[in-house]
């Protein structure tokens, strides 16, 4: 029986650390400005927990609320003021957005160095090249932390992405090979994905295909990272991973929940204080 990956643990450890260096500043507190422009109900979710989970740390946090017929030049005025304001450190864009929005030309008007969720192509690129982006994806440095904290080797390890996103599969692979993982990315085009899948020593599955990766489709002793979320009809949550049988076969395996999103809020959270102490040096 595997062992199961306690991200929530993991993730209220690195929130309760942030939460005691912050009681002790004695001058402005991290602030962390996030827009929400859309009116998916799963997004507001998301949001209201950020603001929330930011004002428990002692962080201030403003919301940035839009209807749908907000206009893409007034998100990008406020971003630039958001830009200047040397009050705020980190500028958090809710992906999606309204469909008529230009999300790209959004994302690359942010300051590289207040882009908290490193999806700026300025971070992207830096971390391509292996050097320090301002602010690394949340939810790919998530999971790099939870391996990390399981002390779970990735030096020359097969690792399978599953998924190619541009917030969680491709950076994801990035990082991996950043540490020098053998890195495999599928996607809704690769062809038998269980021989990949055996072949893996560490799947990161990131599709939002319940239960797509079955018992049979794993090898005895890898490491399985559940990133989907599927919400049923009646509320629970489903990750890509049928979490009951393959837990018999892995060696590691996250849960759904409580695995990977609990810490895409945490390194949301500390990158945000990491871009503070940046901004106050200079
Ligand atoms: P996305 O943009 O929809 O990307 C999904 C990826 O999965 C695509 O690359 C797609 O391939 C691939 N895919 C779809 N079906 C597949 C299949 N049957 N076999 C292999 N690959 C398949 O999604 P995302 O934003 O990366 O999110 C993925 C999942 O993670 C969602 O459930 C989302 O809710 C969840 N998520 C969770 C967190 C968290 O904090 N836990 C954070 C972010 C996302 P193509 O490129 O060929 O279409």
């Amino acid at each position: 029986m595997a062992v199961i990956i306690d991200g929530k643990k993991i993730a209220d450890k690195i929130l309760d650390e942030i939460k005691s260096k912050v009681s002790k500043l004695e001058n402005k507190k991290p602030s962390l400005a996030v827009i929400l422009a859309n009116d998916n109900p799963s997004s507001a979710l998301y949001v209201n927990s950020k603001e929330k989970k930011s004002k428990s740390i002692g962080f201030n946090s403003f919301v940035y609320r839009f209807d749908k017929e907000v206009e893409q030049g007034t998100i990008k005025n406020l971003i630039i003021k958001l830009n200047n304001d040397p009050n705020i450190n980190g500028i958090l864009l809710q992906l999606p957005l309204f469909n008529h929005l230009d999300e790209r030309e959004l994302i690359e008007l942010i300051n590289p160095k207040k882009d908290v969720d490193g999806f700026h192509p300025i971070n992207v690129g830096k971390l391509n090249c292996g050097l320090k982006p301002y602010a690394k994806c949340c939810t790919p440095k998530g999971i790099i932390r939870l391996l990390k904290e399981y002390s779970i080797e990735l030096t020359g390890k097969n690792a399978l992405v599953i998924g190619r996103s541009n917030i969680v599969g491709k950076p994801v692979a990035a990082m991996l090979l950043n540490e020098n993982a053998t890195v495999s990315v599928a996607h809704s085009k690769t062809k038998n994905l269980k021989e990949h899948t055996l072949r893996a020593d560490i799947i990161i599955s990131a599709t939002g295909c319940a239960h797509l990766i079955k018992a049979d489709m794993v090898k005895k002793g890898s490491v399985i990272i559940d990133v989907g979320i599927v919400k049923k009809d009646d509320g629970t949550l489903l990750g890509d991973v049928d979490f009951e049988n393959v837990k018999n076969v892995a060696g590691f395996i996250t849960p759904v929940p409580g695995g990977v999103g609990p810490m895409t809020i945490a390194s949301l959270l500390e990158n945000t204080y990491e871009l503070y102490l940046e901004q106050l040096e200079n």
